[in-house]
């Protein structure tokens, strides 16, 4: 249709020039026809030309996205199927685990008094474990699957601090745990971040909690807060344990991982502890990390973003 009008135009523009010129009318009307079926082909040439161009590129952009879709896909199912045979596989030890103690107690360890309460202690233990894994498979298919909502509120670190070490320390003596805990806060008692309140606190439990769970039985635990720059509060936790192997740093925080694998299935770990710090931190936009060297103990720390 633009092609039809402007050939209309450039016909008329080209009649109007000729009969001004003074051009005998008997061929106008011929040079007429030409003019409009030149100008028409013409227009209609340039037009398919930026047409195709147009479309063309619109087929390689969407032909990028399906290719960036598939490989999303294929990710997510690649991790789908990884996820589950770590699930299953962590899943097995404690079930086959509580399966073996109470098929032994019902072959007759049950008349036993000298093993009978070990073995439903031991039984006991293994699903207190399975209750941790299969709580934090739900918190960290939950993130991984993107519904992680976060509820950001202003609020005083070393107040969130003083409050866990008071029932953490309480549940530790419990435990026979002698620790000693001490809070650092270089001036920044009354400083508020803003985060989600929650989610810190269960990060600051994982690490407390690892801090006491790897370390020694009468270890220091010392909780330190400090500036850093950009507006930004550094927590760290440190511990006097035994460390971590420098080759075992880069893949700590994935899920599953663990330094040793019985002393932390010993100590009711899921190896997803850290994994889930990462995520929760990351949800923030800031970072953690660990600086550790084997004897000397292990320092976690993370960012956070002071309340403006
Ligand atoms: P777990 O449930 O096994 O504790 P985490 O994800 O919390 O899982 O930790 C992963 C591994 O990192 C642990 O199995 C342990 O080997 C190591 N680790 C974590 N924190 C410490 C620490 N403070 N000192 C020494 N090793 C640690």
């Amino acid at each position: 249709m633009v092609g039809l009008y402007t050939a209309l135009v450039i016909t008329g523009l080209y009649i109007l020039v000729r009969l001004i010129g003074g051009a005998d009318g008997g061929h106008i009307w011929l040079e007429a026809l030409l003019m409009f079926t030149c100008s028409m082909l013409s227009i209609v040439a340039v037009l398919r030309f930026f047409l195709y161009r147009r479309l063309k590129e619109l087929s390689e952009e969407r032909s990028r996205e399906i290719e960036a879709e598939i490989q999303r896909l294929k990710e997510m199912e690649a991790y789908r199927r990884e996820f589950l045979g770590d699930v299953s596989h962590e899943l097995k030890t404690p079930i086959f685990a509580i399966q073996g103690f109470v098929e032994t107690l019902l072959d007759g360890a049950l008349e036993d008094h000298k093993v009978n309460r070990k073995f439903l202690q031991k039984a006991s233990k293994h699903a207190e474990r399975l209750g941790n894994l299969v709580s934090d498979i739900l918190v960290i298919s939950h993130i991984e699957s993107g519904q992680l909502s976060m509820n950001f509120e202003k609020f005083a670190i070393y107040d969130l601090l003083a409050d866990l070490i008071d029932s953490l320390s309480y549940k530790f003596t419990r435990k026979g745990r002698d620790i000693h805990y001490e809070i650092i806060a270089t001036g920044l008692e009354r400083t508020q971040v803003f985060a989600d309140k929650q989610r810190i606190e269960q990060v600051l439990r994982n690490l407390i909690d690892n801090a006491v769970k790897y370390g020694d039985a009468k270890g220091t635990i010392k909780l330190v807060l400090k500036h850093a720059p950009e507006g930004k509060v550094l927590v760290k936790i440190e511990d006097n344990g035994p460390g971590i192997d420098p080759q075992h740093i880069p893949r700590l925080f994935e899920r599953f991982y663990r330094v040793d694998k019985s002393r932390s299935r010993n100590r009711g770990g899921t190896g997803l502890g850290l994994a889930i710090c990462k995520h929760f931190i990351e949800a923030h936009k800031e970072r953690i990390w660990v600086d550790s060297e084997i004897g000397h103990g292990s320092t976690f720390q993370f960012t956070l973003s002071k309340a403006q």
